[in-house]
């Protein structure tokens, strides 16, 4: 299977038109590279206007429709042709209160329709890795079939390494995904500032490929980290 590369552009660009530039800066390298899969994940609204890529949402509710002001649903997004979400972002569950019973609904939601979940999971800093995830996994899968849970990409993301340059020592970073792998069989990526000077070092020691977040709204770095794999 290809490295799966995730570009999450969180709540940026601002304006449709660096978005559109943006996409169009990397979308003639991704179109043309055979070794990697690559998907978009932009802001909802920006989803429409790049539709000649593969595209995951950063987010879902999970009821289908309702008064629930402000939310998009998992079929709203799979109507409009998106198959993967992103659910569980750990800056969803900081900033905005996401508990594992909430992931735990959306996950059910989005497999209802259809769309593959990215599901992330990791501790913050002075927490231990592997009771977090043990704790984040259980609650996240609780009620979800063995067949289900094989269509859920992990990713396993150290808050700790989100956008602060900070990475994952190869050492703990494998001993994590050896510790999820143990009950989780589908793939697995990592997320955490991951440049084109590292991406290498998870994938050779097993991840299936990587979120990357900072550097994907940067077309030159972004390129160049999908280049060097
Ligand atoms: C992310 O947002 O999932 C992420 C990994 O961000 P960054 O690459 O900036 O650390």
């Amino acid at each position: 299977m290809k490295p799966l590369i995730i570009a999450n552009w969180k709540c940026n660009p601002a304006t449709k038109k660096e978005a559109e530039q943006l996409f169009k800066d990397i979308f003639k390298v991704i179109k043309k590279t055979k070794k990697v899969e690559v998907l978009i994940a932009p802001p909802f609204v920006w989803l429409p206007f790049l539709k000649k890529a593969k595209l995951c949402a950063q987010n879902c509710f999970w009821e289908e429709k309702g008064p629930y002001t402000g939310e998009v649903s998992p079929k709203m997004l799979q109507d409009i042709g998106i198959e993967y979400v992103i659910i569980g972002h750990s800056e969803r569950r900081n900033h905005f209160n996401e508990t594992d019973e909430m992931i735990n609904k959306k996950l059910k939601s989005a497999l209802s329709v259809g769309l593959i979940p990215i599901l992330c999971v990791g501790e913050k800093k002075g927490e231990n890795a592997e009771t977090v995830i043990e704790n984040q996994l259980n609650k996240d899968l609780e009620g979800i079939s063995e067949e289900e849970k094989n269509k859920i990409i992990v990713a396993y993301e150290p808050v700790w390494a989100i956008g602060t340059g900070d990475s994952c020592e190869s050492c703990d970073a494998e001993r994590v995904l050896k510790f999820i792998k143990k009950q989780y069989k589908n793939r697995i990526l990592y997320g955490g500032s991951v440049d084109s000077k590292i991406i290498n070092n998870y994938l050779n020691i097993g991840y299936e490929g990587a979120l990357v977040g900072g550097v994907s709204l940067k077309a030159e770095e972004f390129v160049k980290t999908i280049e060097v794999i």
